[in-house]
């Protein structure tokens, strides 16, 4: 995949319009000039000048480059950068539009070229200008955006909530957000829902900026600036752990189906190669493992949890984490995992006790301890030594016909649990027509080892098969936030600018941008 980033030498990132983007935003001026002319004009003046415009943007759309794809066998795909749609781990990129859109091209044999900007707007200029064939940016369908654009098949659901944040008394509609800081993002859904809630209640304020992702409002709100956003529940659910004192006030407007965004002038071959793709990964349950891996580590971590976390990677972790990285390194772990696996064993607390008679930094029992020769479990070389070591060959003893992240998720509960319970789960997730192949599957069945009907016929009998689900969501979570943290330490700052009007009682906070 080839990757174009946004130009950081242009003022706010935006980057020097094309020709094409000019025509597009000429084409926007004729729009907005128009809908400000028809309420001078009577009905039927109104009826032919509608026309007349119709006839006249559709002769400015520019013709886009969608017939060509298959010939040139490249697919330019346009996007934000954030949780839910591109962004950069240790391997690349990912991301869960990143995820489909890399499945669609291996599906359709063409490769991506993929752009990503700041701002919503500059992804409809882009795809009015013919410069992109798709948006994959977690775009919502809207009757506005259908008279600008076309929408591939609905893949996602979401609610669109209010966030509050140190609040004591929870919001619970729109008339307790009336005279407050609201900030959406400039283009958005959101938008769209303030200005028609707008109506009915005179006295709601609220702005929208462009160049803000829901990471840049969610950290405005962490720092005070706004009392209020909107988001769509899967932004939410991707961000809501390292944010963990956010809370959802209420939803507003009616769910959204999440959709590719193309050109309203664009090849019968796309909207029929994107209609058979998105039944087939519908159908083959592709796109509910993609929910899962990228959404679902998230749902389960109580907000203690998710706190306790954040204080300790902040107090305890830089005391060990020379440790961890140089053990890691040296068994070609990821570090991140160690030092997950390791909070959650024993809270990073050498020392740490169960009543079982586990001991140490990785909680090893007796038997493991010796068999991976430790000395002494309560040194933390040590026992983070050996368990690294016994978590590796546990991940060797995994099948073959199990791919990562999958195998690691699977060595992770066999660690817990042991790899005989994980074997019966996996039996069992074959008997009930589930794929033994995948964590998504395993982990609904895993829990199934603590009821009679199905332990009686399993191998290795009763096992407490809810914990090791949670085990592996939990270090799932931790190591998320470690890659989390790492990531923004080197993100740029929001840029201050701010679209629209800027109400009197409000420019005060927000010049503070
Ligand atoms: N789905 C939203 C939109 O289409 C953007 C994502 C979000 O901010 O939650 O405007």
């Amino acid at each position: 995949m080839i990757i174009f980033q946004p130009d950081h030498n242009h003022q706010n990132g935006r980057r020097a319009l094309t020709a094409k983007q000019h025509l597009a935003k000429l084409t926007d001026i004729m729009q907005l000039c128009h809908f400000q002319l028809l309420s001078l004009l009577t009905p039927s003046l109104r009826r032919i000048s509608t026309l007349l415009c119709i006839i006249c943007l559709s002769a400015c759309q520019p013709e886009p480059e969608t017939n060509n794809i298959k010939d040139q066998g490249v697919l330019k795909v346009i996007s934000r950068n954030g949780p839910t749609t591109f962004y950069e781990d240790k391997n690349g990129m990912t991301g869960f539009e990143h995820e489909l859109v890399r499945l669609f091209a291996e599906h359709e044999g063409l490769k991506v070229e993929l752009q990503t900007v700041y701002s919503l707007n500059d992804i409809f200029s882009a795809l009015e200008a013919g410069d992109a064939h798709l948006a994959a940016a977690g775009l919502t369908i809207t009757e506005a955006r259908k008279q600008r654009m076309a929408f591939g098949p609905p893949y996602m659901d979401v609610k669109q909530y209010v966030l509050y944040h140190n609040r004591d008394v929870r919001p619970k509609r729109p008339e307790d957000i009336i005279n407050s800081r609201i900030l959406v993002m400039a283009n958005s859904s959101h938008s769209e829902i303030l200005s028609s809630l707008g109506k009915a209640h005179p006295n709601l304020d609220w702005n929208s900026a462009t160049d803000v992702e829901s990471i840049d409002l969610l950290d405005l709100m962490m720092a005070g600036e706004l009392d209020y956003t909107l988001m769509d529940s899967s932004e939410f659910i991707a961000n809501k752990s390292f944010y963990p004192r956010i809370k959802i006030a209420f939803e507003v407007g009616q769910s959204g189906k999440l959709a590719w965004a193309l050109p309203i002038k664009h090849s019968d071959y796309l909207a029929n190669a994107l209609k058979k793709f998105f039944n087939k990964i519908d159908a083959d349950g592709t796109l509910t493992q993609l929910e899962e891996r990228f959404y679902s580590h998230n749902e389960q971590l109580s907000q203690i949890d998710s706190r306790t976390f954040a204080r300790a990677v902040e107090k305890k972790l830089p005391r060990y984490a020379d440790l961890i990285q140089s053990v890691a390194q040296q068994h070609h772990i990821d570090w991140r995992l160690l030092a997950a696996i390791s909070y959650q064993e024993s809270h990073w607390n050498p020392r740490a006790r169960s009543p079982t008679g586990v001991r140490g930094m990785m909680m090893l029992t007796l038997p493991t301890a010796r068999e991976m020769k430790v000395k002494n479990r309560l040194d933390a070389q040590q026992s983070l030594d050996g368990g690294a070591r016994y978590f590796k060959k546990t991940l060797r003893l995994i099948p073959d016909s199990i791919k990562e992240p999958d195998r690691t998720w699977m060595a992770l509960a066999a660690y817990n649990v042991g790899r005989g319970h994980l074997e019966d789960a996996r039996i069992i997730t074959q008997k009930r027509g589930g794929d033994p192949t995948k964590w998504n599957d395993v982990k609904k069945n895993l829990p199934l080892l603590s009821k009679r009907r199905w332990y009686i016929n399993s191998k290795h009998g009763y096992a407490r098969g809810k914990e090791p689900v949670q085990y592996v969501q939990n270090i799932r979570h931790f190591y998320n936030y470690l890659e989390w943290s790492e990531l923004s330490k080197n993100r740029t700052p929001p840029p201050k600018q701010i679209d629209q009007y800027i109400p009197s009682n409000l420019q005060q906070p927000f010049n503070a941008l």
